[in-house]
Protein backbone atom coordinates (compact mmCIF):
# COMPACT_ATOMS: atom_id res chain seq x y z
CA UNK A 1 0.00 0.00 0.00
CA UNK A 2 1.24 3.22 -0.38
CA UNK A 3 2.77 5.76 1.80
CA UNK A 4 2.55 9.15 3.31
CA UNK A 5 6.34 10.43 4.47
CA UNK A 6 7.10 12.56 6.55
CA UNK A 7 10.53 13.30 5.97
CA UNK A 8 13.21 15.61 8.27
CA UNK A 9 15.13 17.74 6.74
CA UNK A 10 18.66 19.58 8.38
CA UNK A 11 17.93 22.53 10.58
CA UNK A 12 21.23 24.40 9.46
CA UNK A 13 23.76 21.68 8.63
CA UNK A 14 22.99 20.20 4.92
CA UNK A 15 25.00 17.22 6.22
CA UNK A 16 22.30 16.13 8.26
CA UNK A 17 20.00 14.70 5.73
CA UNK A 18 19.33 11.38 6.68
CA UNK A 19 20.78 8.49 4.30
CA UNK A 20 17.05 7.35 4.42
CA UNK A 21 15.60 10.27 3.66
CA UNK A 22 17.51 10.65 0.10
CA UNK A 23 15.96 7.28 -0.61
CA UNK A 24 12.26 8.35 0.03
CA UNK A 25 12.47 11.51 -1.47
CA UNK A 26 14.44 10.12 -5.08
CA UNK A 27 11.00 7.83 -5.27
CA UNK A 28 8.45 9.47 -4.26
CA UNK A 29 5.38 10.54 -6.79
CA UNK A 30 5.21 14.00 -4.91
CA UNK A 31 7.20 16.32 -2.94
CA UNK A 32 5.08 18.41 -0.78
CA UNK A 33 7.44 21.37 0.43
CA UNK A 34 7.11 24.71 2.46
CA UNK A 35 9.41 26.49 -0.70
CA UNK A 36 9.65 24.78 -4.20
CA UNK A 37 13.15 26.75 -4.69
CA UNK A 38 15.18 26.20 -0.71
CA UNK A 39 13.74 22.19 -1.33
CA UNK A 40 15.16 22.37 -4.71
CA UNK A 41 18.34 23.35 -3.23
CA UNK A 42 18.40 20.54 -0.83
CA UNK A 43 17.50 17.55 -3.63
CA UNK A 44 20.19 19.20 -5.76
CA UNK A 45 22.71 18.73 -2.86
CA UNK A 46 21.45 15.36 -2.48
CA UNK A 47 21.79 14.61 -5.85
CA UNK A 48 18.19 13.69 -6.58
CA UNK A 49 17.13 14.20 -10.19
CA UNK A 50 14.39 16.67 -10.12
CA UNK A 51 10.89 15.30 -8.51
CA UNK A 52 7.51 16.75 -8.41
CA UNK A 53 7.13 19.74 -6.06
CA UNK A 54 4.12 21.08 -4.67
CA UNK A 55 3.44 24.08 -2.42
CA UNK A 56 2.40 23.03 0.98
CA UNK A 57 2.19 26.33 3.67
CA UNK A 58 -0.40 27.38 6.35
CA UNK A 59 -2.47 28.59 3.51
CA UNK A 60 -1.76 26.17 0.87
CA UNK A 61 -2.10 22.99 3.09
CA UNK A 62 -6.00 22.11 2.98
CA UNK A 63 -6.24 22.68 -0.64
CA UNK A 64 -3.33 19.80 -1.11
CA UNK A 65 -5.49 17.26 0.19
CA UNK A 66 -7.02 16.24 -2.59
CA UNK A 67 -3.93 16.14 -4.80
CA UNK A 68 -2.26 13.86 -2.27
CA UNK A 69 -5.10 11.51 -1.50
CA UNK A 70 -5.24 11.09 -5.51
CA UNK A 71 -1.33 10.51 -6.13
CA UNK A 72 -1.46 7.78 -2.92
CA UNK A 73 -4.73 6.32 -4.67
CA UNK A 74 -2.78 5.47 -7.73
CA UNK A 75 -0.28 3.67 -5.57
CA UNK A 76 2.14 6.38 -5.42
CA UNK A 77 4.01 7.14 -2.30
CA UNK A 78 4.19 11.26 -1.50
CA UNK A 79 6.62 13.11 0.97
CA UNK A 80 5.67 15.89 2.60
CA UNK A 81 9.11 18.04 4.30
CA UNK A 82 9.73 21.99 5.49
CA UNK A 83 12.23 24.38 5.09
CA UNK A 84 13.80 23.27 8.58
CA UNK A 85 13.46 20.38 10.52
CA UNK A 86 11.15 17.79 11.42
CA UNK A 87 7.12 18.54 9.41
CA UNK A 88 4.23 18.99 11.62
CA UNK A 89 6.77 20.56 15.17
CA UNK A 90 5.51 23.98 13.88
CA UNK A 91 5.42 23.68 10.68
CA UNK A 92 2.82 22.37 8.09
CA UNK A 93 2.32 18.48 7.65
CA UNK A 94 -0.75 17.06 10.24
CA UNK A 95 -3.38 18.41 8.31
CA UNK A 96 -2.50 16.21 5.36
CA UNK A 97 -1.48 13.62 8.04
CA UNK A 98 -4.82 13.07 9.55
CA UNK A 99 -6.25 13.42 6.12
CA UNK A 100 -4.48 10.29 4.92
CA UNK A 101 -5.04 7.84 7.94
CA UNK A 102 -8.83 8.52 8.01
CA UNK A 103 -8.74 7.60 4.52
CA UNK A 104 -6.88 4.30 5.39
CA UNK A 105 -3.14 4.86 3.94
CA UNK A 106 -0.15 4.46 5.77
CA UNK A 107 1.76 7.07 6.88
CA UNK A 108 5.34 7.07 8.20
CA UNK A 109 8.05 9.21 8.55
CA UNK A 110 12.44 9.53 8.36
CA UNK A 111 13.10 10.80 11.39
CA UNK A 112 16.10 13.47 11.38
CA UNK A 113 16.81 16.79 13.05
CA UNK A 114 14.68 18.80 15.11
CA UNK A 115 15.80 21.94 16.74
CA UNK A 116 13.75 21.48 19.69
CA UNK A 117 15.07 18.02 20.90
CA UNK A 118 18.67 18.88 19.83
CA UNK A 119 18.02 22.05 22.12
CA UNK A 120 16.64 19.78 24.90
CA UNK A 121 19.16 17.41 24.91
CA UNK A 122 22.17 19.88 24.94
CA UNK A 123 20.38 22.57 27.83
CA UNK A 124 22.15 20.38 30.39
CA UNK A 125 18.41 20.49 31.91
CA UNK A 126 16.40 17.19 32.99
CA UNK A 127 14.83 15.92 29.64
CA UNK A 128 13.21 12.81 31.33
CA UNK A 129 10.02 15.07 31.51
CA UNK A 130 9.53 17.80 29.08
CA UNK A 131 6.89 19.76 27.25
CA UNK A 132 7.22 21.74 23.90
CA UNK A 133 5.44 24.75 23.29
CA UNK A 134 6.64 26.07 20.19
CA UNK A 135 5.91 29.30 19.49
CA UNK A 136 4.34 31.61 22.63
CA UNK A 137 1.34 33.53 21.03
CA UNK A 138 2.53 37.69 20.09
CA UNK A 139 0.18 39.40 22.35
CA UNK A 140 -3.10 39.55 24.43
CA UNK A 141 -4.79 37.67 26.89
CA UNK A 142 -3.60 34.70 24.95
CA UNK A 143 0.07 35.72 25.57
CA UNK A 144 -0.19 36.44 29.22
CA UNK A 145 -2.59 33.30 29.65
CA UNK A 146 0.03 31.03 28.02
CA UNK A 147 2.74 32.62 29.95
CA UNK A 148 1.29 31.86 33.44
CA UNK A 149 0.36 28.11 31.82
CA UNK A 150 4.47 28.27 31.57
CA UNK A 151 5.36 29.69 34.34
CA UNK A 152 3.69 26.90 37.20
CA UNK A 153 4.87 23.80 34.65
CA UNK A 154 6.52 21.29 36.39
CA UNK A 155 8.50 19.98 33.52
CA UNK A 156 11.30 21.46 31.50
CA UNK A 157 9.83 23.72 28.85
CA UNK A 158 11.00 23.72 25.06
CA UNK A 159 9.84 26.92 22.74
CA UNK A 160 10.54 28.42 19.99
CA UNK A 161 11.28 32.42 19.24
CA UNK A 162 12.41 34.35 15.77
CA UNK A 163 15.18 36.60 16.64
CA UNK A 164 13.20 39.95 16.67
CA UNK A 165 11.21 38.72 19.53
CA UNK A 166 14.10 36.95 21.55
CA UNK A 167 14.99 39.67 23.77
CA UNK A 168 11.30 40.68 24.82
CA UNK A 169 10.19 36.91 25.25
CA UNK A 170 13.07 36.73 28.16
CA UNK A 171 12.41 39.45 29.65
CA UNK A 172 8.74 38.50 29.84
CA UNK A 173 9.59 35.03 31.03
CA UNK A 174 11.78 36.46 33.82
CA UNK A 175 8.72 38.47 34.91
CA UNK A 176 6.45 35.64 35.10
CA UNK A 177 9.08 32.62 36.53
CA UNK A 178 11.01 35.01 38.63
CA UNK A 179 14.97 36.07 38.42
CA UNK A 180 16.00 32.42 39.48
CA UNK A 181 14.53 29.92 36.86
CA UNK A 182 17.44 28.69 34.86
CA UNK A 183 16.96 28.83 30.65
CA UNK A 184 19.35 26.93 28.17
CA UNK A 185 19.50 29.92 25.04
CA UNK A 186 20.46 27.99 21.83
CA UNK A 187 21.05 30.00 18.89
CA UNK A 188 22.05 28.62 15.46
CA UNK A 189 22.01 25.44 15.87
CA UNK A 190 24.20 23.06 13.57
CA UNK A 191 25.35 26.13 11.64
CA UNK A 192 28.62 27.53 12.26
CA UNK A 193 27.79 30.53 14.38
CA UNK A 194 25.78 27.89 16.83
CA UNK A 195 25.75 28.90 20.66
CA UNK A 196 24.61 28.13 23.65
CA UNK A 197 23.53 30.19 26.71
CA UNK A 198 22.62 28.70 29.92
CA UNK A 199 22.28 30.21 33.20
CA UNK A 200 19.14 32.10 35.42
CA UNK A 201 16.62 33.95 33.65
CA UNK A 202 18.60 37.59 35.66
CA UNK A 203 21.48 36.37 34.23
CA UNK A 204 21.10 35.95 30.47
CA UNK A 205 22.41 38.19 27.99
CA UNK A 206 21.75 37.20 24.35
CA UNK A 207 23.42 40.45 22.87
CA UNK A 208 22.02 41.40 19.93
CA UNK A 209 19.65 38.54 18.76
CA UNK A 210 20.47 36.99 15.46
CA UNK A 211 19.70 34.28 14.02
CA UNK A 212 16.94 31.32 15.29
CA UNK A 213 16.53 30.64 19.03
CA UNK A 214 15.35 28.03 21.12
CA UNK A 215 15.13 28.23 25.06
CA UNK A 216 14.80 25.44 26.78
CA UNK A 217 13.52 26.75 30.35
CA UNK A 218 13.57 24.64 33.29
CA UNK A 219 10.40 23.66 35.64
CA UNK A 220 8.93 25.64 38.38
CA UNK A 221 9.73 23.85 41.40
CA UNK A 222 7.99 23.56 44.35
CA UNK A 223 9.95 26.56 46.45
CA UNK A 224 9.17 28.65 43.03
CA UNK A 225 6.63 31.96 44.37
CA UNK A 226 3.06 31.60 44.02
CA UNK A 227 1.85 34.33 41.27
CA UNK A 228 1.27 37.66 43.41
CA UNK A 229 -1.94 39.87 43.63
CA UNK A 230 -0.36 42.28 40.84
CA UNK A 231 -0.03 39.27 38.43
CA UNK A 232 -3.16 38.37 39.19
CA UNK A 233 -4.59 41.35 38.28
CA UNK A 234 -3.14 41.53 34.87
CA UNK A 235 -4.22 38.22 33.81
CA UNK A 236 -7.88 39.10 35.11
CA UNK A 237 -7.33 42.29 33.25
CA UNK A 238 -6.69 40.41 29.64
CA UNK A 239 -9.47 38.18 30.18
CA UNK A 240 -11.76 40.44 30.73
CA UNK A 241 -10.75 42.70 27.95
CA UNK A 242 -11.04 39.43 26.25
CA UNK A 243 -14.79 39.76 26.88
CA UNK A 244 -14.92 36.90 29.49
CA UNK A 245 -17.36 37.67 33.01
CA UNK A 246 -16.28 37.62 36.49
CA UNK A 247 -16.51 33.66 36.97
CA UNK A 248 -15.32 32.74 34.01
CA UNK A 249 -12.19 34.61 34.19
CA UNK A 250 -11.62 33.54 37.58
CA UNK A 251 -12.06 30.04 37.69
CA UNK A 252 -9.12 30.56 34.46
CA UNK A 253 -6.83 32.55 36.15
CA UNK A 254 -6.94 30.81 39.62
CA UNK A 255 -6.02 27.64 36.91
CA UNK A 256 -3.32 29.19 35.34
CA UNK A 257 -1.91 30.70 38.17
CA UNK A 258 -2.58 27.93 40.85
CA UNK A 259 -4.08 30.35 43.22
CA UNK A 260 -7.40 29.42 45.26
CA UNK A 261 -10.90 30.36 42.78
CA UNK A 262 -12.02 32.25 45.78
CA UNK A 263 -8.67 34.60 46.32
CA UNK A 264 -9.17 34.90 42.52
CA UNK A 265 -12.68 35.95 42.85
CA UNK A 266 -11.96 38.51 45.28
CA UNK A 267 -9.39 40.07 43.40
CA UNK A 268 -11.72 40.51 40.32
CA UNK A 269 -14.58 41.97 42.47
CA UNK A 270 -12.01 44.63 43.82
CA UNK A 271 -11.01 45.27 40.00
CA UNK A 272 -14.39 46.79 39.50
CA UNK A 273 -15.94 44.41 37.55
CA UNK A 274 -19.77 43.44 39.02
CA UNK A 275 -20.42 39.87 40.45
CA UNK A 276 -22.23 37.76 38.12
CA UNK A 277 -25.62 37.06 38.93
N1 LIG B 1 9.99 21.90 12.21
C1 LIG B 1 11.14 22.58 12.74
C2 LIG B 1 11.84 21.65 13.73
O1 LIG B 1 11.58 20.45 13.72
O2 LIG B 1 12.67 22.10 14.49
C3 LIG B 1 10.78 23.91 13.37
C4 LIG B 1 10.20 24.90 12.40
S1 LIG B 1 9.71 26.41 13.13
C5 LIG B 1 8.83 27.17 11.81
C6 LIG B 1 11.17 27.36 13.08
C7 LIG B 1 11.73 27.62 14.48
O3 LIG B 1 12.50 26.48 14.86
C8 LIG B 1 12.69 28.79 14.54
O4 LIG B 1 12.02 30.02 14.76
C9 LIG B 1 13.54 28.41 15.74
O5 LIG B 1 12.86 28.70 16.93
C10 LIG B 1 13.64 26.89 15.58
N2 LIG B 1 14.82 26.54 14.77
C11 LIG B 1 14.85 25.99 13.56
N3 LIG B 1 16.12 25.79 13.16
C12 LIG B 1 16.91 26.24 14.16
C13 LIG B 1 18.32 26.31 14.36
N4 LIG B 1 19.18 25.89 13.44
N5 LIG B 1 18.77 26.83 15.52
C14 LIG B 1 17.91 27.26 16.47
N6 LIG B 1 16.58 27.22 16.34
C15 LIG B 1 16.08 26.72 15.19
Amino acid sequence: MSTLWLVATPIGNLADLPPRAVDVLSHVGLICCEDTRRTGLLLQHAGIRANRLAVCNDHTEMSRIDDVLGLLGEGRDVAIVSDAGTPGISDPGERIVKAAIEAGYNVSAVPGPSAAIMALTISGLDGARFTFEGFIPRKGAERTARLAEIASEHRTIIIYEAPHRARRTLTDLREVCGDDRMVAVTRELTKLHEEVARGSLADIDIGSPRGEYVFVLEGATAEDPVADDETVRRALRDQFAAGSSTRDAAALVAKQLVRPKRDVYQIAIALGKEPDE
